[in-house]
């Protein structure tokens, strides 16, 4: 049976892990790894988190029953209000179905499943952007899909290819299904204005396009839920039909919990009864039902006002972090006269910088500064802090001048 299977390509992060955690150099830093670290480089339990899983612990009743297929909807409601806004008129209008997930992948993984049943087009294909989060094209071709790629990034500038980008969404046949980062694209750090965003949302209503946003950094992003989900809101307002798979990994420090969600708005709220019972039917023979720590904890902290402001502290205090490390970086390299332009560190918003260095240098740094960042010169500025950035900078700052 198994004989003429050949090997996966390897995952390009899961292998820099394996690099970087073999390696014991006291110089060594890890800008691979996606995930929040204090400025001692440790992870970070929320303190938010830490309450409520208090609150839980002391429930006389806590027990680990199964959630519903849905999910629990002290989160699914709380996650809808979060993406939507509260006063949402697609909400007020019963027109979202949400559904609990594995996580931000999960979420990912039921739309794909469910749109390769239901999508506008029968043969449409589901188009990313070039690049993208490196989990995209897999998960949406294992679930069956032809994938393909529009512009995205200028990677002369680093900045947005916003012509590239409009005119390949133009070029695509109609009704096609199009994945945008809501907030912090991943790998790029790259956003577009909010004026962008309206002339990206002409094209695709132009076309009949079904937009499918991956949201997993919201409030992460600039530490404002409010502004990361300014165009999920705007799709919504102009009556788009949409998917939003909603991640609690980064924002609430989750990660291993797998706690997410999966939004899906139609035009008509008499939709919406088939629509959620298709959900359910794809959620029930894939995961049958969804995680119950973790969302219990997100629950909880959506759920209790007091709670959910000291959540929205505890992400200022990691993306005011990030920012900080941004601009500690940037002035590092200018200060060393580091061949280039590096206004880009500061202008790329949330987890990732898209430095521009190239494949030979991010060897370089591999090999010769202990310094460990994915192929494509992305970095973790989470992995940044004050204790290695000089030591980073100057780092690159020798690779860029070899
Ligand atoms: N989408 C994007 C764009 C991401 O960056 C990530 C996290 N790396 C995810 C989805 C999914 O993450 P998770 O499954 O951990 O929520």
């Amino acid at each position: 049976f198994f004989a003429a299977i050949p090997p996966a390509p390897a995952d390009g992060i899961l292998k820099l892990s394996v690099l970087s955690k073999a390696d014991a150099n006291p110089s060594k830093v890890d800008l691979g790894v996606g995930a929040y670290r204090t400025d001692d480089g440790q992870p970070w339990v929320l303190p938010v988190v830490q309450e409520a899983e208090r609150r839980l612990a002391s429930e006389p009743s806590a027990n680990h029953e199964y959630l519903a297929v849905g999910g629990l909807p002290a989160l699914t409601s709380g996650a809808q209000k979060l993406i939507f806004g509260a006063d949402s008129p697609a909400l007020a209008e019963g027109r979202v179905y949400t559904i609990q997930t594995i996580s931000g992948t999960g979420a990912n993984m039921v739309g794909a499943v469910f749109l390769k049943q239901f999508k506008p087009q029968r043969d449409a294909a589901i188009y990313i952007s070039r690049p993208t989060w490196g989990n995209h094209r897999s998960l949406f071709q294992t679930a069956g899909h032809e994938v393909r790629e529009y512009r995205y990034c200028n990677y002369e500038s680093l900045d947005l290819d916003i012509d590239g980008m409009l005119a390949d969404l133009r070029a695509a046949p109609p009704s096609q299904v199009v994945v945008l980062h809501a907030c912090a694209h991943n790998p790029t750090g790259i956003d577009p204005t909010e004026a962008q965003w309206e002339a990206i949302a002409d094209v695709m209503a132009e076309r009949g396009h079904l937009p499918f946003f991956d949201c997993a950094y919201q409030g992460f992003a600039t530490g404002d839920v409010d502004r990361d989900a300014f165009a999920i809101r705007l799709f919504a307002a102009r009556g788009f039909e949409l998917l939003v798979a909603e991640s609690f990994a980064k924002n609430m420090g989750l990660y291993g919990e797998r706690t997410g969600c999966l939004h899906v708005v139609v035009a008509n709220a008499e939709q919406l009864p088939a629509v959620s019972s298709q959900l359910n039917r794809v959620s029930r023979a894939t995961i049958s039902t969804a995680s119950a720590y973790g969302a219990k904890i997100a629950g909880t902290v959506l759920q209790d006002p007091a709670l959910y402001r000291e959540w929205l502290d505890n992400m200022q205090t990691m993306s005011a972090r990030i920012k900080a490390m941004r601009a500690a970086l940037r002035s590092r390299l200018e200060a060393l006269h580091t061949p280039g332009d590096w206004s880009h560190v500061t202008s790329q918003i949330g987890m990732f910088s898209f430095t521009g260095l190239s494949t030979t240098q991010v060897a370089a740094l591999r090999d010769q500064y202990h310094l460990y960042m994915t192929d494509d010169g992305r970095i973790s500025v989470a992995g940044l802090n004050s204790h290695n950035v000089d030591y980073v900078a100057r780092a690159i700052d020798a690779v860029v001048r070899a």
